[in-house]
C-alpha cells in the first residue's frame, strides 16, 4: 500500500455543474492540474445532510436557498490529493463569485451566479480532513500504487 504522496482536499461539483453535462470537463481539469483523485461518488445529499455540511453558514442568509440547492439534484465528491491540496484546488475553482473570478479558473467558465457556482473546496487542511470524513470511510479513500 503507498504512501499518501501530498495533501489531502475535499472538492464538489455542484448540482449546477452536474445537471449541465460539465462533470467530465470538470474531472479533467482536475487530472490536468495535478491532482490524484483518492476517492469519488456520485450522491444525493438530503436536505438534513446538505445542512449538517454547511452548518458553519447557518446564521447567513443564503443559508436556505444553499441547503435547497445542494440537496436539489445529484452532485460528485471528491477527495484529491497534491502537494499543497487545499490552496491548489482553491486556486483552481476561482472566486466564489464567478463574475470575480479569473479567467482560466472553473467557476469563471462554468458557473452562473454566486449560489450556483459549479464547485466546493475546503478552505483549511482540518475542514478538508472533517468534509472527507463527512462523505467518505477510510476504506473508499483509494491507493492507487
Ligand atoms: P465553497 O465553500 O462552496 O467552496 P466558498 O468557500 O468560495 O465556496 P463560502 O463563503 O464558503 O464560499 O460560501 C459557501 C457557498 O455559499 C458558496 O460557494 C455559494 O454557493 C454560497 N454563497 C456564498 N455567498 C453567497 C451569497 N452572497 N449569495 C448566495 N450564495 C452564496
Ligand atoms: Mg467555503
Amino acid at each position: 500500500m503507498s504512501e499518501q504522496i501530498g495533501n489531502l482536499t475535499f472538492g464538489i461539483i455542484k448540482p449546477d455543474a452536474v445537471r449541465a453535462g460539465k462533470t467530465g470537463a470538470i474531472i479533467q481539469r482536475i487530472t490536468d492540474g495535478g491532482f490524484r483523485i483518492r476517492a469519488m461518488k456520485l450522491i444525493r445529499m438530503t436536505r438534513e445532510e446538505a445542512e449538517g455540511f454547511y452548518a458553519v453558514h447557518r446564521e447567513r442568509p443564503f443559508f436556505a436557498g444553499l441547503v435547497e440547492f445542494m440537496s436539489s439534484a445529484p452532485c460528485v465528491v471528491l477527495a484529491l490529493e497534491r502537494d499543497g491540496a487545499v490552496k491548489a484546488w482553491r486556486d483552481l475553482m476561482g472566486a466564489t463569485d464567478p463574475a470575480k473570478a479569473d479567467a482560466g479558473t472553473i467557476r469563471k467558465e462554468f458557473a452562473a451566479s454566486i449560489g450556483e457556482n459549479a464547485v466546493h473546496g475546503s478552505d483549511s487542511e482540518e475542514n478538508a480532513r472533517i468534509e472527507i470524513a463527512y462523505f467518505f470511510s477510510q476504506l473508499e479513500l483509494v491507493n492507487s500504487e
